[in-house]
């Protein structure tokens, strides 16, 4: 597990949006003791309800401006077509030398949507936590979600030095591990291994859907490992992932194409034959998985790790 500084970080820190991974990093820092005051704003009276019943924020207000008053960190945690209008909502009550940062999938469109409305006297760097389950909601958030999982940090052009090493610090107090990455290069990798393995899972449980009709319901009742683990990764939140395909549309067209090339590849070596074309391709693939466990972001246990998700 990284090591976790248990310390102060920041005075005060505000969360807009208290979903999966606000209410985790909420968690993660009363765990690390990273602040003095936690608050959060969701736009919904029923969230916000939730959140006060669950405790991981200290204080839950009913407008986000009351929400981010005083605050040296904002966390701005809602879907990537939000976190504009978001920020257009709270610029005005930002504390001179305050840091926002926010937690999106994507960081080209959030960049364009929320720096024209960053203060002169704020900072704003882009975070994006590689972690995260088919669950949503403040009741789903954890405080162990971060722990030993990448961070990725995206700094603007510009950016101060000792603002970007203070957002680190504070991912490391979650328990992450972080990287720096410029955003056309984020946004590229995230399409490979996040955007298009989502929507693969989300087109096999589509057509196994269809198949279901034809074949009763043997698709549920003998459904195997490979079809259950597509069925949780699409369960994630359609709100969040429409966002992402809308907002991450150059990268996630280009790995799709090429993507689609590889399976008709794939496609004709079954039509043909080819058995040492399959054999090699799932020889190579079998050696990224292999890299994944050594790397410590996966477990080698028999059920794929399905007993510990949650
Ligand atoms: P979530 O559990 O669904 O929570 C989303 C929060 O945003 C809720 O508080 C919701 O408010 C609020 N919200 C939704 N639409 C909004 C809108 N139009 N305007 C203002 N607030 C809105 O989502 P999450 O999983 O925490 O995701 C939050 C962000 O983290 C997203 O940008 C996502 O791309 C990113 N992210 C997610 C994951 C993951 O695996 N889930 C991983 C890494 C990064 P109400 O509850 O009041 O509706």
């Amino acid at each position: 597990m990284a090591e976790r500084i248990v310390s102060l970080i920041y005075d005060k820190i505000a969360f807009i949006g208290l979903g999966l991974i606000a209410g985790s990093m909420a968690w993660a820092t009363k765990r690390a003791g990273a602040a003095t005051t936690i608050s959060g704003y969701a736009r919904s009276e029923a969230t916000r309800e939730t959140t006060r019943r669950l405790g991981f924020c200290d204080v839950v207000t009913d407008t986000a401006a009351e929400a981010v008053a005083d605050a040296d960190l904002v966390v701005l945690a809602v879907p990537v077509g939000a976190m504009g209008a978001v920020m257009a909502e709270i610029k005005g009550a930002l504390k001179p030398g305050a840091t926002v940062i926010d937690v999106g999938s994507v960081k080209q469109a959030v960049f364009d949507e929320v720096t024209p409305h960053v203060p002169d006297n704020v900072h704003f760097v882009g975070t994006h936590p590689m972690a995260g389950t088919e669950h949503s909601g403040p009741e789903a958030g954890f405080a162990e979600l971060y722990d030993n999982r990448w961070t990725l940090i995206v700094t603007p052009e510009g950016a101060d030095a000792g603002v970007v090493d203070k957002v680190e610090q504070y991912w490391a107090a979650l328990g992450a591990m972080t990287d720096q990455m410029d955003v056309q290069h984020h946004d590229r990798v995230c399409a490979v291994v996040s955007h298009i393995p989502h929507l693969i899972a989300y087109t096999m449980v589509g057509v196994a859907d269809d198949l279901r009709r034809v074949t009763d319901s043997e698709v549920i009742k003998f459904s195997a490992a490979g079809f259950r683990d597509f069925t949780r990764i699409a369960a994630s939140d359609p709100t969040m992932w429409r966002d992402v395909f809308l907002t991450n549309k150059d990268a996630t067209l280009e790995i799709l194409g090429r993507f689609t090339e590889e399976l008709f590849a794939l496609q004709r070596a079954i039509r043909t034959g080819d058995g040492d074309h399959l054999f090699d391709y799932f020889t190579r693939t079998r050696a990224i998985r292999r890299g994944i466990i050594e790397a410590g972001q996966d477990t080698d246990a028999p059920d794929f790790g399905r007993g510990a998700a949650r």
